[in-house]
């Protein structure tokens, strides 16, 4: 018998599923009347709407996965994914929002990691998104660093989110990470919260294997840090791009965060620049760049900081400009996303040849500096200097790529959906984010499409379409060998439905009505799981992998044929052919008009025997149920049962072909 504490969590898990449905509907509707003409009033009232659903199922999410991680059928996915990639973009989110309160958000990520590591990108994502958001939660003033290293001989990530807040007192930090404990003080409840976030961080470092504490931080404030075993998939490494920077180039860097300082210098560093000088006043540039210039090594890029005390970025560049008049020497503006308006922008091309937004990220960096070592190259080939129309046109391509936050540049993207509306929704935020988008209304539809286009990425699958399901779609991509990433689109919110699109090929799952962010997420996810060389093999090789298991113990077939190579093999040929053969007459003699239940009972029980003796253990299964179902007449079992084991039936021949050519 279930406890009464197990009854009491099952209790809350159903009714915090029923309260989510009806709030997504409200937050979903609400994103489609912003899309409508408001005044300002109104755009008010919409937000205050908007934060306050979004606290509502931040708080139902909490609880309901507080209830699943207590419960036993909670697993971890396993995937190859770009842990650089995901820090930066989950530093990302709370970005703007920190910068307008006039925090400085750092990162310091060390670029050796390796590109493709193994786990659950998701959940690493949701632990240091909840330390991220309470620094930002529980600091008015100063900074947020975020630093991502390896530790223990590169067998371990180190994570550490170290703020200037309010900190967590001494006495409270062994209470922290139990089940709602708050910490009482004046800012705790102006933050709000459940006091579940930590807890649920602590138990999935805890299933991962992992550590995670806080520290004392020295000046003020607290120092959140987990660690997680470092698995590389087995996967190419990504290294950075070669670029022909000119030698013994220099740069200076402008700000007045120390923090930010050494940050910059590190990551142009990683990319093969030594030279970096640093300046922490508008006066201090100045003086670095007289010497420079004196000395004969003048500064090939100089990066400056927008908003620094006294005086700002736009001033410091015009000084430079006035003083330095150096067409050769190239500036670029360091700005916090959100920041610059579209005057901005026009003003920044006067003084700038370009931006970036802080914190700096890898891909952004690399972009930046590939364009500078271009153009450099470029202009050394003609020996002549760039006219300064050349230079412009070159500074709006730059700005264009260096700010380009299309999360879903290069994909190509499917959207199925039968509702008009919905679809319509969902091809215009794929398209927004930058992907190109393919649209279909049916399952079969769908197959079409991928066979004209097996370039395509990723698929949004809707589970109900007419014509075709998007479930016996899925079927028969994954049979046919479609290796793209497909993502179930529902309305259900139920967990063993989800297991079950997992088990026939589904890589997510996002839940409708369809909300931009999740959109936004689910696409950056899978992009940079994509960009990682072979990934499309890998996750379909693990697919087939976990679907093997449930179809075919092979460790034990193979104990049982006592590890004879050819032995083995000749008898699963010899099962395809027999099977094939008994799902054939099944199908003729269920067509019949008048059964005889004797044949169906005996090809059943013979496909039941047979599949057992080989361990297929999925089919003995489906077999045993057959043969039941044959001997009660019950005729809808029966045709359930024939038809899984007929479509399973195609993939086991499939992994079976696989492990012939392995062994
Ligand atoms: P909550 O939803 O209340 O933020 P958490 O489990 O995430 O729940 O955090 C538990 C408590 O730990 C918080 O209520 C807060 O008092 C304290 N805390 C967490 N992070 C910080 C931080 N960065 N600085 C200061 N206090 C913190």
């Amino acid at each position: 018998m279930a406890s009464a504490l197990e009854v009491g969590s099952r209790f809350i898990a159903s009714t915090m599923h029923e309260v989510r449905t009806p709030l997504q509907t409200i937050i979903g509707t609400l994103e489609l009347l912003e899309e409508t003409p408001l005044n300002k009033e109104q755009i008010e009232y919409i937000r205050q709407i908007e934060f306050s659903s979004n606290a509502l199922l931040g708080l139902a999410n909490d609880v309901l996965d507080f209830s699943k991680m207590n419960s036993d059928n909670f697993e971890l996915e396993i995937q190859p994914f770009d842990v650089i990639e995901l820090t930066e973009r989950v530093v990302d989110l709370i970005t703007v929002e920190s910068f307008n309160r006039g925090l400085e958000v750092i990162t310091n990520i060390d670029y050796d990691i390796p590109r493709s590591i193994m786990g659950d990108p998701f959940r690493i994502q949701q632990i240091l998104l909840n330390l991220v958001k309470n620094a930002s939660k529980y600091t008015d003033k100063g900074f947020i660093y975020v630093r991502l290293s390896m530790r223990k001989g590169g067998n371990a990530l180190l994570f550490e989110v170290v703020d200037s807040g309010v900190g967590v007192p001494e006495d409270k930090k062994d209470f922290i990470f139990d089940d709602y404990y708050q910490v009482e003080s004046i800012s705790t409840r102006k933050a709000g919260g459940t006091g579940l976030g930590l807890p649920i961080a602590k138990k999935l470092v805890d299933f991962m294997k992992g550590r995670i504490g806080v520290l004392q931080n020295p000046s003020g404030g607290s120092n959140f840090w987990f660690t997680l075993p470092l698995e590389r998939s087995c996967m190419n490494q990504l290294i950075a791009k070669k670029m022909n920077l000119p030698l013994n180039m220099k740069v200076l860097v402008v700000d007045d965060s120390i923090l930010a300082l050494k940050s910059t210098r590190l990551k142009l560093n990683y990319f093969g620049i030594s030279a970096v000088d640093v300046a922490s006043s508008c006066d201090d540039a100045l003086e670095k760049l007289e010497s420079s210039c004196n000395s004969n090594a003048p500064y090939a890029i100089v990066f400056i900081d927008l908003i620094m005390q006294g005086v700002d970025g736009w001033r410091v560049a015009s000084e430079i400009k006035k003083r330095f008049n150096k067409n050769d020497m190239r500036l670029y503006l360091m700005v916090p996303e959100g920041q610059l308006k579209k005057e901005g922008r026009m003003k920044m091309l006067d003084w700038f040849n370009g931006y970036i937004y802080k914190p700096i990220k890898y891909k952004q960096l690399e972009e930046l500096l590939l364009n500078y070592a271009d153009s450099n190259f470029a202009q050394n080939a003609e020996n002549s200097n760039v006219k300064e129309s050349g230079a412009d046109s070159l500074t709006e391509n730059k700005v264009n790529s260096v700010l380009a936050e299309q999360i879903g540049n290069g994909m190509n993207v499917l959207v199925a959906e039968d509702q008009p509306i919905n679809r319509l929704l969902l091809e215009t935020f794929v398209k927004k984010y930058g992907a190109k988008v393919f649209s279909a209304e049916n399952g079969q539809i769908v197959v079409d499409i991928i066979k004209q286009h097996p370039e395509i990425d990723l698929v949004f699958m809707d589970i109900f379409m007419p014509v075709k399901t998007g479930m016996d779609a899925t079927i028969e991509l994954r049979n046919g060998g479609y290796k793209g990433i497909i993502v179930a689109c529902t309305a259900n919110n139920d967990e063993a439905d989800f297991k079950e699109y997992k088990k026939i090929g589904m890589n997510d799952i996002i839940v409708k009505p369809f909300k931009k962010v999740t959109i936004k997420e689910c696409l950056a996810k899978w992009n940079s799981v994509l960009n990682v060389p072979n990934s499309k093999d890998m996750l379909s090789l693990m697919l087939l992998e976990k679907k093997s298991s449930d179809m075919w113990d092979i460790e034990d077939f193979m104990d049982t044929t006592e590890h004879n190579r050819e032995f083995a093999i000749s008898l699963m040929d010899e099962y395809i052919v027999q099977m094939n053969q008994l799902i054939e007459n099944l199908k003729n003699e269920l067509s019949k008009k008048d059964l005889d239940f004797s044949k169906i009972e005996l090809y059943t029980h013979t496909m039941k025997g047979s599949s057992a003796s080989v361990s297929a253990v999925r089919f003995a299964e489906l077999g045993r149920r057959m043969n039941n179902a044959a001997k009660q007449r019950n005729l809808v079992e029966l045709e359930e049962a024939r038809i899984n084991f007929e479509i399973d039936f195609i993939t086991l021949v499939n992994i079976i072909e696989n492990w012939k050519n392995s062994i």
